[in-house]
């Protein structure tokens, strides 16, 4: 069978965003100002935001023998011509992502993240060079048609912002539900609040998009403080991933706020978190659109965060647990 299923009346999930390659140095510690390590272990390894969620879509929506898919999960982005584009795309594709949409842009490097990961804690330090991702404009959200055939997009920060911006106004206005993982984190322009019906946030996002010390979210009345003044900007669920102390998460259903912490997974050996929060998201997002079809088939479609970040919480607990981003994340069957 196909790597990519078309069935039609499955749920369409595309993301738009990064694609990069990650080069992974596993270190004793993080290096000091001036200090020169040698690392334990290094590798090459497919990553980028977007292409890593794209991947946690796939992967979490069939199991590893790719059959029977939940959803049909494609990426909207850019690669350069050379090898690392090849390996990029190639990953999409063994992962049963749509690749087609993503465009090998001749004269430009593929974007690099290089990755320090201390062994002790399984703590990350990246440094992004963007490169072909700071040329996916604004013309990449109406090209192809592809937003009218969406049901949930999945953007992130490691493309221009205009292009995102003008993403989430564009699906605002064809009905397509929106979640947004602000990473790495940028304050956003106040109108993009009201297009998102999913927030996903880590601890230093939501501080530097709510304009608040990381320290008010340590106690659950300053998370409920952040999360609603996301509410109030227009936003409907706001999700708040606190590495080992879980999920939060806010929303207002009928006018009713429905709010809870969802503890971390117990007996967890971290050994790389990198690619943790791209888990989550993409099996959040598989409960968020079946939840929006089901919805438009008549059949309630009622949201149910709290079991959508439960099982978010569950996957990413897996994924931690492994060195790598993509290959970190687990397939459907290694997690239900
Ligand atoms: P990254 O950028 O490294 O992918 P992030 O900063 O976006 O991660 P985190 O909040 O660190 O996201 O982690 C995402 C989720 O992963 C957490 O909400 C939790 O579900 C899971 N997780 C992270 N650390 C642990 C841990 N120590 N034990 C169990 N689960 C964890």
């Amino acid at each position: 069978m196909s790597s990519t299923a078309t069935t039609s009346n499955i749920p369409r999930i595309t993301i738009l965003g990064s694609l990069n390659t990650d080069l992974v140095a596993y270190v004793p510690h993080h290096p000091l100002p001036g200090e020169t390590l040698t690392a334990t272990s290094f590798m090459t390894s497919p990553g980028g935001k977007g292409a890593n969620q794209a991947v946690a879509c796939a992967k979490l929506s069939r199991p590893r023998s790719l059959s029977s898919p939940s959803a049909h999960v494609s990426m909207v982005g850019a690669v350069g011509s050379d090898s690392n584009g090849d390996m990029l795309l190639h990953n999409l594709q063994t992962h049963g992502v749509d690749s087609s949409l993503v465009t090998k842009l001749p004269n430009q490097k593929t974007g690099i993240a290089m990755i320090v990961v201390e062994a002790e804690t399984g703590q990350n330090r990246i440094i992004i060079s963007g490169e072909a991702n700071h040329s996916v404009g604004e013309e990449y959200v109406t090209a192809g048609g592809w937003l009218e055939k969406t049901d949930l997009l999945i953007m992130q920060l490691e493309v221009p912002m205009g292009t995102v911006v003008r993403a989430v106004g564009e699906a605002k206005a064809r009905g397509v539900d929106v979640l947004l993982n602000p990473a790495p984190a940028r304050v956003l322009p106040e109108g993009v609040y009201r297009g998102l019906k999913h927030l996903v946030v880590n601890e230093t996002e939501a501080a530097i998009l709510g304009g608040v010390e990381e320290r008010e979210l340590d106690t659950m009345e300053g998370l409920e403080r952040v999360g609603r003044m996301f509410l109030e900007k227009g936003v409907e669920n706001f999700i708040a991933t606190l590495g080992g102390r879980g999920v939060f998460y806010l929303t207002r259903e009928g006018g009713e706020e429905k709010r809870g912490l969802v503890e971390a997974e117990r007996g967890v050996r971290v050994v790389d978190t990198t690619g943790a929060g791209d888990t989550f998201v993409g099996r959040y997002a598989l409960d968020a659109v079946r939840a929006r079809k089901e919805g438009e088939g008549g059949e309630g479609g009622r949201f149910d965060i709290e079991g959508a970040v439960r099982r978010a919480n569950k996957a990413a607990a897996v994924t931690v647990q492994r060195e790598g981003a993509a290959a970190s994340i687990p397939w459907r069957d290694e997690v239900e």
